[in-house]
């Protein structure tokens, strides 16, 4: 099949095969014209048999998987085709992130993400964005090192690909504030009481996008967009002050940039990951994505208003952790990390999550060992465990 592979082709690297960026993203690939794109490397944390299929469907060089007791079955799923070399364990997952490739998209999911994120980055090429939690916990430290590397940043979060499709970099001076838009939720318009006892089912059924469990979790809660936000001021370097988050419930209008003469751009479309992630994919260039196209009379109208600080206080704190700066974006998502998985797990309840982060932001400082400032990306994974030392403290207490 290598053979076959036009020496124009477009290498191409997945980390996070198996999730719902990384699936949307090679099933954009499996569409393209044969030859267009050369798949060099997939990982997945644990599910041996889909990250086989995928990588016999697109006839990749390498895949790794984190959990080695997925081991066995990844070896049996790929006994035909022992041209697929197989990696296992952490270190497979970053010698995945090092091939040699001229697009990596970051689709992990989490801080875990960073070491590998963070390799790919190193290599110089175009990073394909989608795993914000790694950024949220490095930030100036992950622009950086971007810089230094010569990486083209290519936002996948449907904001930030929006904004990012309208930002005139060359005229930034003219930008007065971008706009993220957020769905809201499935608790849009529920009750504070009636959220205290959603269940994990509940937070579970998205009214719009179709995601990996974490992030459907951050939806409903809204740190989601607080993560975007912190998300967006990294990205397109600005205070989180020009960062503004408007509830649009219809999820078409994606993002927007207002600039000084009054001209706000946006970028519209179905609510589908395959646009942005096909906008990253050809990008600077544009390509066919099966997406169901706008139909704005059928539609007939979009609607907007704020979010409500008191049942959402996630994005207050997100903004208050990107304004204290130092170790708090990193405490925050270490937090919001360990919270959500205790939430899937029912153990504690939907509320429970943002008092967590709360907690945790105010207790954080004064942990021992933890680092009082954010010097090197050691720091970063640091703070990550120290905080999440806090939250599962705060989860022991309330479940029990
Ligand atoms: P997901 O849970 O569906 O998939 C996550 C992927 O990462 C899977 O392939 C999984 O095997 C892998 N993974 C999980 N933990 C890992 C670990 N510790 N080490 C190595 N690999 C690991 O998640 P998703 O919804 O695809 O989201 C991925 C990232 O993209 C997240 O950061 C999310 O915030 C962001 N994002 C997702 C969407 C979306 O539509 N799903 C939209 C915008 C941004
Ligand atoms: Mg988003």
């Amino acid at each position: 099949m290598t053979g076959m592979i036009s020496p124009s082709a477009r290498r191409i690297s997945v980390l996070g095969a198996t999730g719902s960026v990384g699936e949307a993203t090679l099933d954009l690939i499996a569409r393209a014209e044969p030859g267009r794109y050369d798949v060099v490397a997939l990982t997945a944390k644990s599910n041996a048999r889909r990250l086989a299929e995928l990588a016999i469907a697109h006839s990749a060089d390498f895949v790794a998987i984190l959990d080695a007791s997925a081991e066995a079955e990844l070896r049996e799923s790929l006994q035909a085709h022992p041209d697929i070399k197989i990696g296992v364990g952490e270190a497979a997952i970053i010698d995945a992130a090092c091939r040699e490739a001229d697009w990596i998209m970051a689709a992990i999911v989490g801080a875990a993400g960073l070491k590998p994120t963070l390799a790919a980055l190193e290599q110089g090429t175009h990073l394909a964005f989608a795993n914000k939690e790694c950024l949220v916990c490095s930030g100036s430290l992950f622009m950086d090192a971007a810089r230094r590397h010569g990486t083209r940043l290519l936002p996948v979060d449907s904001e930030h690909n929006a904004v990012f499709q309208v930002f005139d970099t060359a005229r930034r001076d003219h930008i007065r504030s971008i706009t993220l838009t957020a769905s809201g939720g499935p608790f849009r318009d529920w009750s504070a009481e009636r959220m205290a006892r959603a269940r994990r089912s509940d937070a579970l059924a998205h009214p719009t996008w179709e995601m990996g469990a974490k992030i459907t979790i951050d939806s409903a809660s809204m740190m989601n967009k607080g993560l975007e936000i912190i998300e967006a001021c990294w990205l397109f370097d600005l205070p989180h002050t020009k960062v503004d988050v408007v509830v649009h419930k219809q999820s078409i209008i994606h993002g927007l940039v207002e600039y000084a003469d009054g001209s706000v751009l946006a970028q519209l479309g179905s609510p589908d990951m395959r646009t942005p992630i096909a906008s990253a994919l050809a990008w600077p260039d544009r390509m066919t994505a099966p997406v169901e196209r706008l139909d704005l009379a059928r539609m007939a109208r979009l609607d907007f208003e704020l979010p409500d600080p008191d049942r959402f206080p996630a994005l207050r704190l997100a903004r208050q952790a990107i304004e204290a700066g130092g170790i708090a974006p990193a405490v925050l998502n270490a937090a919001n990390e360990v919270a959500v998985a205790a939430f899937l797990r029912e153990q504690i309840g939907f509320l429970d999550i943002s008092s967590c982060v709360e907690e945790a932001l105010a207790q954080s400082l004064n942990e021992d060992g933890m680092p009082q400032s954010v010097a090197a990306f050691e720091d970063v994974f640091v703070i990550d465990r120290l905080a999440r030392d806090v939250a599962e403290r705060f989860v022991s207490r309330v479940k029990a």
